[in-house]
C-alpha cells in the first residue's frame, strides 16, 4: 500500500513537472525567462490539493522533473540546477503559506480568499526571485535588482493565472458537462461566454492600452453566472490571450499593440486584473451557499426534516394550479396524532419529540415519491398528492394510518407504547378556472372537518370529507 502510494506520487509529480516545464521551455523566447511557465503553479496546486504528494518522494520527483526537462532541451547543468532551485523555492514557500490557510480559503470559497491567494502568490514569487535573482547575469545579462524584478513579476503572473484553476478544479463526483440547446434558458446561460468572446475579439482588433480592460465586464458577468472553476478558467484564458497579444510571445508583435511595450508592469497589470472576477466568483459562491442553507431552513421543519407549513402551502398551491390546467384531481390528507398530550405528560417532552420524528419518518417512507409531506402544526402532519382516484386516495390514507400504528413494533422504533393517528381526507377534481388559493383553503377546511369527525368516531381512523359531509 505504502509502496503503491510512493510510486504514484513519483510518477504523477515527475511526469507533470516534466511536461509542464517542457511546455514552458518550448514557448520561451530565446535567452529570456519563459513567458508562460505553468510548471510551478501546477506543482504548487497539486501539493495543496493532494497533501499526500508533498512527501520527500514528491519533492524529489519534482526536482527530477525540472532537471530532466531542461537537460533534454539542451540546458547546461549548472544553470539548470540553479533554475530548479529557484522554482522549488517558490513552490515550497507557497506550499508552506497555503498550509496555514483554512480549506475554504484554499478552494477560494470565501469573499476574502482571493486576497489570501494573492498574498501567497507574492510570497512564492519573492522566494523564487530571491534564489533565481543570483543568476541574472548569466540568464539575461541584467544586474541583480533588475533580475529580481523580472523573476518576481514573471513568477507572480504565472501563479496568479494558473493556480486559481487548480485550486477550484471540481472533484470528480461534481463534474458536469453543460448540456446546451437552443432554448431561452440555454441562450441566457451561454450569453456571458459569448460576450467574453466578442470583447476579446474587440481587444485584439482595436488594440492600445485600454483594450486590456475590454473583457472585464464580460468576465464579471461570467463570474456571476458560472461557478468558481469556470470563472477561473475563463479568466486564465483571457489573461493568457492578452499576455500573448501584448508581449508577442507567440508569432510577431501584433501591430495594434506596438505602442505598449511588453514591460513587467503590463504583464503584472493583466494578472492582477484577474483578481476582480475571481473575487466576484468567490463572493457569489459564498452567497449561494448561504442562500441554499437559508432556503433549506425556511422550507423544512427543523425537528423532523419534512416540509414546513409555509413550503407545504406554496407547493400545494402550485399542485392545484397545475391540476386545474390538466383537469386532474388533488388529494389532501391531514394527520393528527391521537392523545399526544398523554405521551408528553406520561413520558416527557423529549419522548414526545422522538415520537414526532418517528411518525414523520414512517409517513415519509410509506409515501415515497408519490406526494409531499409536511409538519403543519405541533403533532399535525399533512400530505398532498396529485392525480389519484377517490378510492386510491382513501387507500393511501388507510395505508399511512396503518403504518403509524405499526411503527412501535417496526424497524428503528423508539417507543414501546402504542401510537395512532387520525386522518382527514379531502379529494377534489379541480375546475379549469379554479383559483388555487381558494381551492387550497377549501381543501384544508374539508380535511380538517373530516379529521374532527375521525377524532369523535373514536380515533385511529380515516374519514373522508365526502363521508363527513353526508354524516
Ligand atoms: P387528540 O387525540 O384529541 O389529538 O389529543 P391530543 O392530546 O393529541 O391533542 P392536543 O392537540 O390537545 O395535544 C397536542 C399536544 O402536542 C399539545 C402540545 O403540548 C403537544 N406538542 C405540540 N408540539 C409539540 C412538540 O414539538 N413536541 C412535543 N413533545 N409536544 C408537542
Ligand atoms: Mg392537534
Ligand atoms: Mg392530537
Amino acid at each position: 500500500m505504502m509502496g503503491q502510494q510512493v510510486v504514484r506520487t513519483v510518477l504523477v509529480i515527475a511526469a507533470t513537472v516534466f511536461l509542464a516545464s517542457l511546455f514552458g521551455i518550448l514557448t520561451r523566447p530565446v535567452g529570456y525567462l519563459a513567458a508562460i511557465w505553468p510548471a510551478n503553479a501546477i506543482l504548487l496546486g497539486l501539493m495543496v490539493r493532494r497533501p499526500e504528494f508533498a512527501s520527500a518522494w514528491g519533492w524529489g520527483a519534482a526536482f527530477a522533473g525540472y532537471i530532466a526537462a531542461d537537460l533534454v532541451t539542451g540546458g547546461r547543468l549548472g544553470i539548470t540546477l540553479w533554475l530548479t532551485a529557484a522554482n522549488l523555492a517558490g513552490v515550497l514557500a507557497g506550499y508552506l503559506c497555503f498550509r496555514r490557510l483554512a480549506a475554504d480559503h484554499r478552494a477560494l470559497r470565501r469573499p476574502i480568499s482571493v486576497l489570501y491567494l494573492f498574498a501567497v502568490c507574492v510570497a512564492s514569487a519573492v522566494a523564487a526571485a530571491l534564489v533565481g535573482g543570483w543568476m541574472s547575469k548569466q540568464l539575461f545579462a541584467a544586474d541583480f535588482i533588475h533580475g529580481l524584478e523580472l523573476w518576481f513579476t514573471s513568477e507572480l503572473v504565472n501563479t496568479l493565472v494558473v493556480l486559481p484553476m487548480i485550486l477550484t478544479f471540481p472533484p470528480r463526483d461534481a463534474w458536469r458537462w453543460p448540456r446546451l440547446g437552443f432554448g431561452r434558458a440555454d441562450l441566457e446561460h451561454a450569453a456571458p461566454a459569448l460576450a467574453l468572446l466578442l470583447s476579446c475579439m474587440a481587444s485584439g482588433l482595436i488594440g492600445g492600452p485600454g483594450a486590456l480592460a475590454y473583457p472585464v465586464p464580460a468576465l464579471l458577468w461570467c463570474a456571476l453566472t458560472y461557478g468558481r472553476f469556470t470563472t477561473a478558467a475563463a479568466t486564465a484564458a483571457v489573461s493568457a490571450f492578452l499576455l500573448v497579444l501584448v508581449t508577442g510571445a507567440v508569432g510577431p508583435q501584433v501591430e495594434a499593440f506596438a505602442a505598449i511595450n511588453s514591460t513587467s508592469s503590463t504583464r503584472l497589470g493583466i494578472a492582477l486584473m484577474a483578481l476582480g472576477p475571481l473575487t466576484v466568483a468567490s463572493v457569489n459562491s459564498a452567497r449561494n451557499e448561504v442562500l441554499a442553507s437559508l432556503s433549506l431552513a425556511v422550507n423544512h421543519d427543523g425537528m423532523t426534516g419534512v416540509l414546513s407549513r409555509r413550503a407545504f402551502m406554496r407547493i400545494s398551491r402550485a399542485i392545484l394550479a397545475k391540476a386545474a390546467r390538466h383537469r386532474r384531481s388533488v388529494t389532501l390528507l391531514m394527520f393528527d396524532i391521537d392523545n399526544f398530550k398523554q405521551i408528553n405528560d406520561g413520558h416527557g417532552h423529549q419522548v414526545g419529540d422522538e415520537v414526532l420524528i418517528m411518525v414523520a419518518k414512517v409517513l415519509d417512507r410509506e409515501l415515497g415519491a408519490h406526494g409531499r409531506l409536511a409538519r403543519i402544526g405541533g403533532e399535525e402532519f399533512a400530505v398532498v398528492v396529485a392525480d389519484l382516484s377517490a378510492e386510491s386516495a382513501l387507500a393511501l390514507a388507510e395505508r399511512l394510518r396503518a403504518a403509524v400504528e405499526a411503527a412501535p413494533q417496526g424497524e428503528g422504533a423508539v417507543v414501546p407504547f402504542p401510537i395512532s393517528t387520525c386522518v382527514g381526507v379531502s379529494h377534489m377534481l379541480v375546475a379549469p378556472d379554479g383559483d388555487p388559493d381558494h381551492g387550497l383553503s377549501l381543501m384544508l377546511g374539508l380535511a380538517d372537518g373530516a379529521l374532527y369527525r375521525a377524532k369523535s368516531a373514536g380515533r385511529n381512523s380515516v374519514v373522508s370529507a365526502a363521508q363527513a359531509a353526508i354524516a
